[in-house]
């Protein structure tokens, strides 16, 4: 099931083939993987990056000792989106800048069972040197798929370029997992509220898990999308009063790969 309402393009593009596809993506693991963090872990993330994640955001993390990992893609920087700006190349660098990681969410922030392998690559390409081109030197570990839909030849693609791939299908990451399809769960105002987002980090206390959120936009009266300053708050705030640190998907997964000790 798609975890959000899609807007009118991308709906008519999502027809029962590409639901399969998905369905089996979510099957059927590409890269499966043991994740056992030392503590248990939360990692916030955004995508697409409206101005106010990258500012209020970002900001908020920093405020709790933590940073976040905003997904980007290249076409879309600078631009008046539907429910929001998007951040500029100054939001950008002032996030890498700040210890945050960027992510990559293809250059056209495209439907990606729509895209052959190659395909692929060349929208990784693309925006990795769009992105390079903000931040020299720029290593992009992460990536999340557009609209949160993968396929199993994208997830096979995107294990040779990225370490991990985001989706949106719910979930405590922990134990075995498949790294080109993380779970995430919505942080979102419509979805989910403190009591709920407080059980999620209970249940990533007991199980030494990593817990991975996705949003949007942070702002009062948010998007279907994104989450208010109040709910990033009291998300920061349940993770904080538990002790479970927050850190970039790239810092959450080489914690979560550790060998056990002996
Ligand atoms: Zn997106």
């Amino acid at each position: 099931m798609l975890a959000v309402p899609l807007d009118g393009d991308v709906a008519r593009a999502v027809n029962w083939r590409a639901r399969l596809t998905h369905r089996l993506a979510r099957h059927l693991r590409t890269s499966p993987v043991t994740l056992a963090p030392a503590t248990p872990l939360v990692s916030f993330t955004f995508d697409d990056v409206p101005v106010c994640a990258a500012t209020e955001g970002a900001r908020m993390l920093v405020d709790y000792g933590g940073r976040g990992t905003f997904y980007i893609s290249g076409s879309l920087i600078g631009t008046q989106a539907r429910h929001w700006r998007v951040a500029s190349e100054e939001h950008i660098l002032a996030l890498h800048e700040a210890g945050h990681e960027i992510g990559s969410h293809t250059y056209s922030h495209v439907f990606l069972p729509n895209l052959d392998s190659k395909g692929i690559v060349a929208e990784s390409q693309r925006n990795g040197s769009c992105l390079r081109a903000i931040v020299p030197g720029l290593t992009l570990e992460s990536f999340a798929f557009p609209y949160g839909f993968g396929s199993l030849p994208a997830k096979r693609t995107l294990a040779a370029i990225y370490r991990t791939s985001r989706g949106i299908v719910p979930g405590l990451n922990v134990g075995r997992a498949d790294l080109q399809l993380l779970q995430a769960n919505p942080l979102m105002d419509g979805r989910v509220d403190a009591a709920g987002i407080a059980r999620m980090m209970d249940e990533a206390l007991a199980k030494n898990g990593w817990l991975v959120f996705y949003g949007h936009d942070v702002v009062e009266n948010p998007s279907p999308y994104g989450c208010s300053p109040a709910l990033l708050e009291a998300a920061l705030r349940a993770a904080s009063d538990r002790g479970i640190p927050c850190v970039s998907v790239a810092e959450g997964l080489r914690r979560s790969l550790r060998r056990p000790a002996a």
